[in-house]
């Protein structure tokens, strides 16, 4: 028989996600169940939104979990490399395999040509989809201008009428019109595969017999089949996830959810209580408990357990859950759990230059630092009013400044600062009269140590979720205040 291998294949382009981590612990469960191994890989082929900060990002919020993989770009092993960015060569490889096979085929229409196609289909209510132009192209001809290094991608056939079944570990079959599939492109014009290619290849040339992916994935399946049939291997069996979705049944989304793995780290969630909590995500204990830590979940792991209905992430059950844990914890553990936290010497000594010279004693410590140690705050909307700026205006500047600092890449003291200078800047203001409102909502005090410091060391997760509780307790931002902010911050520096 052979051995079980599952992975997960994130791809490094933003803050490690909750839903990563879930779908990892469900790879992960299977394979142990079946006495398997458990995969990385970083799927960073989109090299303009990739980084390496956000791979170690990925690599340091899942051991935070507990979830560690036996092969991975960190760890090595015997199928490697294990970062997509390495593997060009194979890609190339295959990806001619094909064309000389008749499956894809050489693609040189221009981005306009494209545009009027899709145009045009759009016109006539048709699905937009390639039109199959350089598909007659004859081989020689075709590969003449490839040679003579003209621009063009690679794309794969597809059948133009029937059915795709699926085969999914849950649903059972599911066919997919290949009327609704389009030629795929494989390889990008800068030599690089796409998603699909990619995938297939090390799918298969890392022994991937199981691949549980999220649901959102389904609609490309035949694409994949189709790649595995062209290359005459067998592909996986597939197990399609339902998606997380915020309480209100919405896909889980960080404007209404912290998606951000870092996030609970930093609120004080204990690892193995989330990790508890993701494992509830449409699965159940056979006796329906609800705690249950990762050894008893992968003991009574069985796939076909979890159900369809959109699993709900919510704050509220987790911090329930999370309290559970607390409060069977040995007074010891619970003692050293919360020192790891934020009662350790990196933390404290990233606070203590900011708070002595300003007390007399230690015990005005905690009155003055409360908010380095807390979650939201207890804000009082009163301190948020504004000598220059009316209630709107107040509202947009926070706004502003929370689209800006969702998009900053490097978080430090001096990003933080030009994002605030360029919102004031745009709103005819100066940086210090925008400090009166970054006072309050960050440390719930009118004034207080460096709020720039503070938001540096508090990091991205905490500053945002603080500003956006703010801006939800002046009212919130309504829809047509946020289509005209948008454009302001389109306009922004
Ligand atoms: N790189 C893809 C992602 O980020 C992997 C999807 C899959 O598991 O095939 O979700």
């Amino acid at each position: 028989m052979t051995t079980v291998r599952t992975r997960i294949a994130p791809s490094p382009t933003g803050d490690p996600h909750v839903g990563t981590a879930y779908i990892a612990l469900f790879n992960l469960c299977f394979a142990r169940q079946h006495g398997g191994q458990f995969i990385l890989r970083i799927e960073d082929t989109d090299q303009v939104r990739s980084t390496r900060e956000s791979e170690q990002q990925i690599y340091d919020a899942l051991r935070w979990l507990g979830i560690e993989w036996d092969e991975g770009p960190d760890v090595g092993g015997p199928h490697g490399p294990y970062r997509q960015s390495e593997r060009g060569a194979i890609y190339k490889q295959y990806s001619d395999e094909l064309v000389a096979k008749g499956h894809a085929f050489p693609c040189f229409c221009s981005a306009e040509r494209l545009d009027a196609v899709r145009a045009e289909q759009m016109a006539s209510k048709e699905t937009p989809r390639y039109d199959g132009h350089c598909m007659h192209i004859a081989p020689e001809e075709a590969q003449r201008r490839v040679a003579a290094g003209e621009s063009h991608v690679v794309r794969m056939k597809v059948p133009s009428e029937g059915v795709c079944v699926v085969k999914d570990m849950l649903r059972g079959e599911v066919e997919i019109g290949w009327d609704r599939i389009d030629m795929q492109v494989l390889m990008k014009a800068d030599g690089l595969p796409t998603y699909f290619l990619a995938n297939v290849v090390d799918d298969h040339l890392m022994g991937i017999t199981h691949v549980l992916r999220g649901e959102e994935w389904l609609p490309s399946a035949p694409k994949l089949l189709k790649l595995y049939e062209y290359f005459g291997w067998e592909a996986p069996v597939n197990c399609y996830m339902p998606l997380l979705r915020n309480p209100d049944k919405s896909k889980l989304s960080k404007r209404k959810n912290p998606t951000s793995i870092t996030f609970y780290q930093r609120m004080g969630f204990l690892p193995q209580a989330m990790l508890n909590y993701l494992g509830r995500m449409g699965w159940s204990m056979p006796d329906e408990r609800e705690k249950f830590t990762l050894d008893e979940m992968i003991a009574h792991f069985d796939i076909t357990r979890v159900s369809l209905g959109g699993p709900i992430f919510d704050l509220e059950k987790l911090s329930w859950l999370n309290g559970q844990w607390l409060r069977e914890l040995p007074v010891e553990r619970f003692a050293e759990e919360v020192q790891k936290w934020a009662f350790h010497p990196d933390y404290l000594m990233k606070i203590a230059p900011h708070v002595q010279g300003r007390v007399e004693t230690f015990s005005q410590i905690a009155p003055l630092a409360a908010f380095f140690f807390s979650g939201g705050l207890n804000l009082d909307a009163s301190l948020f009013e504004h000598k220059k700026l009316s209630p709107e205006q107040v509202r947009q500047a926070m706004q502003l400044v929370l689209w800006k600092l969702e998009a900053l890449r490097q978080w430090s003291k001096d990003g933080i600062t030009a994002v605030i200078q360029a919102v004031a800047e745009s709103m005819g203001l100066k940086l210090r009269d925008l400090m009166p409102l970054m006072f309050p909502a960050i440390t719930g005090q009118a004034s207080s140590v460096s709020v720039l410091d503070a938001m540096e060391i508090l990091g991205p997760d905490l500053t945002r979720f603080r500003l956006r509780q703010a801006i939800e307790l002046l009212g919130g931002v309504s829809k047509k205040e946020n289509k005209e902010w948008e454009k302001l911050l389109a306009a922004i520096a």
